[in-house]
């Protein structure tokens, strides 16, 4: 459809005698896909929803020709019935901070001059020019900015690590294997934005003595694969990327690696080992990938949100982006939306936004004006959440001690309808899927709590059944290799706490 709409909107330009007043740009996401396609015209900035292709003729004739907007195609609050015109006026965007997401539906991503029309490789010139790499790795620290895949390691004391070995090469690894059920946060900054990535990249080699960059990507983002290779191409005309930067004595480049989609990559050992050629199977650490990481050299990984933060943080300033969100954790998060809510889609929020701000306020509240049920934050290996949680401030600290998990930003809200031992299951036939099969607990224990879940929701189970569930899911927690087997009965563990009721209910009605 969006295709369909740029060439009808290029086709209606033309026949208009605009070609040279209106030029149409593809940019990246906009954040509301509820309401996509959207299509935004400058500079009265009408934001414009649900366009069909056909509907191009009559937006250029109406409001590029004749200045009349078009009313059918924009927002109403479904709420006040007022139309709305303007998306800073949205409550959808309005509680929003975009700071990972800034230039995502503002540039064209493939043309590397929109990107340094919004102070684009400023910051990799700013710490070429003017600090040390102590300097740079200060500032990241004193941020306060934390590892957005998940982990929220403090993103300037890893940094410090791997600049701490000494070795003939060292290697920056951006984490672009997105792959929890429902995340599209990592793929939308690539698609939207990618040069802020590769800026980032070179910064943090630039910081820890790194002349190497790979992105790990998954195959499956093929859109986010062409707009990257096209910006490191571009970045390397422009003299950004190569030999001697900016015309400095510094030396980096980005070369991409492709994933095949197995969701255990995303963990950092298992993903250097899936670069090597073997297969993607974690190691335990230490040592850390600080230490020995990529071919055995100290290398730094970082996800590509918490990367694409970081330019903006090197231009305005480690005070600026650590008085934003919460004490210990700095910052905004991005999350994507999905689930029975009625504006799915991507956000960016300061950290201590509470989980009904975005559910009701950015969200507008559950589909059908259905009750809220619970809402499962961290993927697969988080948890869910119900009504009390509802006024947590969102940070990494308070979603644990909740009983879920940050993870990276996969938010997905169920209403009175679902059933919550269902879902459960729904999330252990992901881990069994995903499991590498490396260590028993994870390969076989996933699989008996799948089995044991699927006798209970299918009105078969027992006490015993609910016992053993238990049992086993301390098990794997402790005995697990790694992060994805250490987390996989989180799921089964926050729905056996919050809705016992419910495989009580399936075990004594049979149902
Ligand atoms: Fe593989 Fe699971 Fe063991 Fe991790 S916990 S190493 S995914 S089998």
């Amino acid at each position: 459809e969006a295709d369909g709409i740029v060439t009808n909107l290029e086709k209606a330009i033309i026949a208009n005698n605009l070609s040279d007043d209106v030029q149409v740009l593809t940019t990246g996401c906009f954040g509301f896909c509820e309401k996509g396609p959207v299509v935004k015209i400058l500079p009265d900035n009408t934001f414009y929803v649900q366009v069909q292709p056909e509907d191009a003729e009559e937006l250029v004739a109406e409001h590029c020709v004749k200045g009349r907007k078009v009313e059918r195609l924009l927002y109403v609050n479904p709420d006040t019935k007022e139309i709305i015109s303007d998306s800073k006026d949205m409550d959808f965007y309005k509680k929003q901070m975009r700071i990972a997401l800034r230039n995502c539906g503002l540039i064209d991503p493939d043309v590397i001059d929109d990107y340094i029309a919004r102070d684009g490789y400023q910051a990799i010139g700013k710490a070429l020019t003017e600090m040390t790499p102590e300097d740079v790795i200060d500032l990241i620290k004193d941020s306060g900015l934390r590892g957005r895949g998940g982990g929220g390691f403090p993103t300037g004391l890893k940094w410090q690590f791997a600049a701490g070995y000494d070795a003939d090469q060292k290697y920056v690894i951006c984490n672009a294997d997105e792959g929890d059920p429902g995340a599209f946060m990592d793929r939308s900054i690539l698609e939207g934005d990618p040069h802020s990535v590769i800026e980032a990249m070179a910064i943090c080699g630039y910081a820890i003595g790194a002349t190497q960059g790979r992105v790990y990507i998954r195959a499956e983002y093929p859109l986010a694969i062409k707009r990257l290779e096209k910006a490191i191409s571009d970045a390397r005309e422009y003299g950004l990327l190569g030999q001697a930067i900016m015309g400095t004595g510094f030396e980096f480049d980005i070369e991409l690696t492709y994933g095949a989609g197995a969701f255990v990559c995303g963990e950092e050992t298992a993903l250097i080992h899936s670069m090597e050629g073997e297969r993607g199977e974690p190691t335990t650490k230490p040592p850390f990938p600080a230490e020995s990481g990529y071919w055995g050299k100290p290398t730094n990984v970082n996800n590509v949100e918490t990367f694409a933060n970081v330019p903006a943080i090197l231009l305005k300033g480690s005070d600026w982006y650590s008085q934003i969100g919460t004490e210990r954790s700095t910052g905004t998060k991005v999350f994507a939306l999905a689930g029975k809510i009625n504006n799915v889609g991507l956000i960016e929020v300061p950290m201590g936004t509470t989980l009904r701000e975005v559910i009701y306020d950015i969200g507008g509240g559950i589909k059908g004006g259905k009750k809220f049920k619970a809402v499962q934050t961290g993927g697969p290996s988080g948890g869910c959440l119900t009504e009390k949680d509802l006024d947590t401030p969102i940070d990494f600290d308070n979603l644990i001690a909740a009983g879920s998990m940050m993870g990276s930003g996969g938010m997905i809200v169920m209403d009175e309808d679902d059933c919550m031992p269902a879902i459960a299951k729904f999330y252990l036939e992901f881990t069994v899927e995903e499991s590498c099969g490396k260590c028993t607990p994870c390969r076989v224990g996933t699989k008996r709590l799948h089995e044991l879940l699927e006798v209970i929701v299918d009105g078969h189970g027992e006490m015993k059944h609910i016992d053993e569930l238990k049992r086993l899911s301390r098990t794997i927690k402790s005995a697990s290799l790694c992060g994805l087997g250490q987390t996989a009965p989180n799921p089964i563990l926050s729905t056996l706490d919050a809705f016992y009721d419910e495989y009580l209910a399936h075990i004594n009605d049979k149902k």
